[in-house]
């Protein structure tokens, strides 16, 4: 089907934290540095597709591209352009490749950035596993966790100054005069904000997604035994949220037996616990709720455990935009070959299918990459024996010819 001009779009419009899609809606995409030239073009067309097969034309997806990252540089000179910003809060909804970020100076994380210029306060990674792809579980088929990770604050904050700086040695001097603090004067300092605004926006989120969907648990996952007032605090926040959910709610510390069916059990968890828990009782864990820095590790690792960060999906949504995103990085050692996986563009577009309330196509794209690796149809990154290692964009047609209209109407 011929793709459409941006002007013949609708905008989708948000409403308690919802989305309203009309049939032509407009969703932004950036395509993303390195790998995203091969993974962005496979999703396109496979999201296409699958819209073609679930509504006949009935609905379609109005594309519309805004630069970040290198390709904005090059035609632009700037990372990350003004007019992006502003076609994103107009849009509200998109989907991006990765984009590089360069460790130490140099430009700022662009991810970080977009977070938080749009407040997209919860970053959202569903981790379960495709048969298929090889894992280090003997059994990964009992990883299936979603993890709510607060996406504006934290470590995250960007607050930090350089060792030797003037603005570091005058916030030691104030610490030491004024509040009796000892610290090295040479050290570089960093800030880590924990509000209970984010804190408790984000738990309230995770557990009214948990009540919604008719999960078993939200673990609140902190490091609260050593940071009490940041990590510790986060989770006093959180079963203070918990209290407002009275009857769809019980916690774990109250528990006596198994709990109540319907309800939703509350529990923390200290952060390094937590990654032995994730390892040795994963079925024990479903949706968690946590700051961002234990959110950025933790979700790595649980990925890990079903196939890695080529598999795993993303979201950063607020109450008014979403941006679903790739969750690896650019991995420029495959970039421009058309060799990577595009597993982790495609089911964050599952998730963003599902939150413009289109069901049948998120099913169609989701059936359609289950089916295509469970035939041995795979990238370099799930390629083994008895597998047909192919390119990007062959993954991608393998997929489109296993369509299957049983979701659509
Ligand atoms: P990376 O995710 O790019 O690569 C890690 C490993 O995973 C590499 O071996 C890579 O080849 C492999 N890999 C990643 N995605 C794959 C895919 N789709 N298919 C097959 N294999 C895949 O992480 P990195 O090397 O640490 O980072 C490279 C750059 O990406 C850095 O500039 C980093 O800042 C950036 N980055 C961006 C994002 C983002 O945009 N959300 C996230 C992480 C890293």
């Amino acid at each position: 089907m011929a793709s459409q001009s941006p002007a013949s779009g609708e905008l989708i419009s948000f409403e308690g934290g919802q989305m309203h899609t009309p049939d032509r809606p407009l969703v932004a995409f950036i395509e993303g540095d390195g790998i995203g030239v091969d993974i962005w073009p496979a999703t396109q067309a496979a999201v296409d597709a699958a819209v073609e097969a679930a509504y006949h034309g009935r609905r379609q997806i109005v594309w519309t591209e805004v630069l970040a990252g290198e390709k904005a540089h090059q035609r632009v000179g700037t990372y990350l352009p003004a007019a992006t910003l502003e076609e994103l809060r107009r849009v509200k909804v998109g989907i991006k490749g990765p984009l590089t970020t360069p460790v130490g100076g140099g430009i700022r994380s662009l991810n970080v950035a977009l977070r938080q210029e749009l407040d997209l306060y919860a970053c959202v990674r569903p981790v379960r596993y495709y048969p298929g792809v090889p894992s280090p579980l003997k059994n990964p088929e009992r990883v299936d966790m979603v993890i709510y990770r607060e996406n504006t604050e934290d470590v995250y904050a960007g607050i930090e100054w350089q060792s030797g700086s003037a603005e570091a040695g005058r916030l030691i001097r104030s610490l030491r005069d004024e509040l009796g603090v000892s610290i090295d004067p040479q050290s570089g300092v960093g800030i880590k904000p924990i509000s209970p605004t984010a804190s408790k926006r984000l738990v309230r989120r995770a557990i009214a997604y948990a009540v919604s969907a008719g999960r078993k648990s939200v673990t609140l996952v902190h490091k609260g035994n050593i940071q009490k007032f940041t990590e510790g605090a986060f989770r006093d926040w959180g079963y203070e949220v918990a209290a407002e959910f009275l009857g769809q709610v019980v916690l774990e510390r109250d528990l006596d037996g198994p709990p109540p069916p319907g309800q939703v059990v509350i529990k923390d968890r200290i952060a390094d616990n937590m990654f032995q828990q994730v390892l040795l009782h994963p079925e024990a864990y479903d949706v968690i709720a946590t700051t961002n820095l234990n959110g950025d590790y933790l979700s790595d690792a649980i990925a890990a455990e079903v196939g890695g960060i080529g598999m795993a999906p993303g979201a950063n949504l607020s109450d008014q935009a979403a941006i679903f995103e790739a969750t690896h990085g650019t991995a420029p050692r495959h970039a421009g070959k058309d060799e990577a996986n595009p597993g982790s563009l495609m089911l964050s577009a599952v998730m963003m299918l599902t939150a413009m309330g289109w069901q049948e196509a998120a099913a169609m794209l989701e059936g359609a990459l289950a089916r295509t690796i469970a035939s041995g149809v795979v990238t370099y990154d799930l390629a083994g024996p008895g597998t047909s290692r192919v390119s990007t964009s062959a993954f991608a047609r393998a997929m489109i010819s296993r369509m299957h209209p049983e979701g659509g109407n």
